[in-house]
């Protein structure tokens, strides 16, 4: 960003715009963290960007300088002509209007896929970076995870407790928490406070930035198997494992110990208590023995 950039004060006052909180419109309008979350990315020219609700386009800016290519999809259909207005001389920077939810990763990338016939294979090679909307971050993060392929990285601004569930260890795991680090590392950056966005928001937040794994953490299970096993040990998330998985796989309390035991897995423990590979063992308990 330099000197003449506009800051999303000037152009919400040029274009007499109101922000939308339906849209989780909290803009970011501290330079000195828009520049810690693009580093966060380690961005290069190589780099392709897929930037989520650009906003005014402060963060935008940011990436445009780092990125050899930005994509950025924004819902708000008022902000899309000033974006393009604004970034008018940069062909590398495109917007898109549009629900991420809708919108297939790759395909808005461009990507190659493999053939009909084929599995998708990971050939493409790009980044996330947003600061999410709050009321779609669960969704977002899942829709990130599990494109085909997924992004090398994503940096994501999220509220500070749920920066804190993602990279909860066993003890405090979460179905964020399991969802999460099965399919990336997470590492929390900085605090960003509430201050620094326009409005306020209640929360502070805080960067995560999440490296995709190759494979996924358990990668000698079925992925469905996996998640279903998991499901259901947090359906009932106060109780004993034995309990919840009677009541999430329709089985009896015997069966659920069985299985739990020949798990390696003490029936009377807790859901937040088990770790990824525990998980794992469980699932493939469960499911090799349908
Ligand atoms: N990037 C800007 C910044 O850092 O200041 C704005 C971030 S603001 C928290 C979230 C942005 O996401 C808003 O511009 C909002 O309109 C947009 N948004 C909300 N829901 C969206 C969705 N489903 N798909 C794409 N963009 C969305």
């Amino acid at each position: 960003m330099n000197n003449n950039t506009p800051s999303p004060i000037d152009l919400l006052r040029r274009h007499n715009l109101n922000l939308k909180k339906s849209l989780g419109q909290n803009l970011l309008i501290d330079a000195s963290h828009l520049t810690r979350i693009a580093a966060a990315a380690d961005l290069e020219k190589t780099d392709t960007v897929l930037e989520i609700g650009p906003g005014l386009g402060a963060l935008t800016h940011q990436l445009a300088e780092q990125a050899g290519r930005v994509i950025a999809v924004e819902l708000d259909q008022r902000l899309i002509p000033i974006l393009r207005a604004e970034f008018a001389g940069r062909p590398h920077v495109s917007f898109v209007h549009g629900d991420i939810l809708e919108l297939t990763l790759p395909e808005l990338l461009g990507t190659q896929l493999s053939s009909p016939a084929g599995p998708p294979t990971a050939t493409a090679n790009y980044k996330v970076v947003a600061n999410l909307p709050y009321y779609i971050t669960s969704a977002v993060l899942r829709h990130v995870l599990e494109s085909l392929p997924p992004p090398t990285l994503a940096v994501l601004l999220v509220q500070q407790e749920v920066a804190q569930r993602m990279v909860a260890q066993p003890g405090a795991m979460s179905m964020l928490a399991v969802s999460v680090q099965f399919y990336a590392c997470p590492r929390a950056l900085q605090r960003i406070p509430a201050g620094a966005f326009l409005p306020r928001p209640k929360v502070d937040s805080r960067v995560v930035r999440l490296d995709v794994r190759p494979q996924p953490a358990v990668s000698d299970v079925e992925p469905a198997h996996f998640f279903s096993t998991v499901r259901a040990g947090f359906g009932q998330r106060r109780k004993q494992l034995r309990n919840s998985l009677s009541a999430g796989l329709s089985c009896t309390k015997e069966q659920a110990d069985h299985w739990l035991t020949a798990s390696g897995i003490d029936p009377r423990r807790r859901a937040e208590t088990l770790s990824l590979p525990e998980w794992g063992m469980l699932a493939k308990t469960v499911y090799g023995s349908a």
